[in-house]
């Protein structure tokens, strides 16, 4: 059965958190980390984010994660909430005003996504706007979403 494309909320805490990170080493390095969160009906629910760790390697125009120092995190709310809370995709920063996935971005989210076998979410944050987009198993390029929703719960970004 082909999977649907699910509409996807992010908190206002674990988005500002990931986006206050990205602008403050917008003009010295790349930062990332991974999206934390629920997969309820057709909703995917971001409520955390991790920011790079000491095992991640980021300089100006790169920023390569290591799962050292975001997998622990992943599994320890997998863990504390029976299975319901758990990796749903990753964000990264990129030195340009409008960012958009690079073919290194896109072989990763390939991988990524055949290897957790769901639909997973990718974010760009770039200087004057962010990129999101949903990658579905099977398919070799991230539909784009826009965002259609924001208020003081948090962001909605529905496909564009
Ligand atoms: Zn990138």
């Amino acid at each position: 059965m082909p999977f649907s494309k699910p509409v996807v909320l992010i908190t206002e805490g674990a988005f500002e958190r990931a986006f206050g990170d990205a602008q403050k080493y917008a003009d010295k390095s790349e930062r990332g980390g991974i999206l934390v969160g629920l997969r309820r009906g057709k909703h995917v629910h971001i409520e955390h984010v991790t920011l790079p760790s000491k095992w991640d390697f980021s300089s100006r125009f790169s920023f390569t994660r290591s799962t050292e120092g975001h997998q622990p995190f992943a599994t320890k709310q997998w863990a504390t909430t029976n299975g319901t809370s758990d990796w749903v995709g990753e964000w990264h920063s990129h030195p340009e005003p409008i960012p958009k996935p690079s073919s290194i971005d896109l072989d990763s989210w390939r991988r990524i996504t055949a290897f957790h076998g769901k639909p997973m979410v990718f974010l760009i944050f770039g200087f004057n706007g962010l990129w999101l987009g949903v990658m579905t198993p099977g398919n070799t390029r991230p539909e784009e979403y826009a965002m259609t929703e924001k208020g003081p719960l948090g962001l909605a970004f529905e496909p564009a």
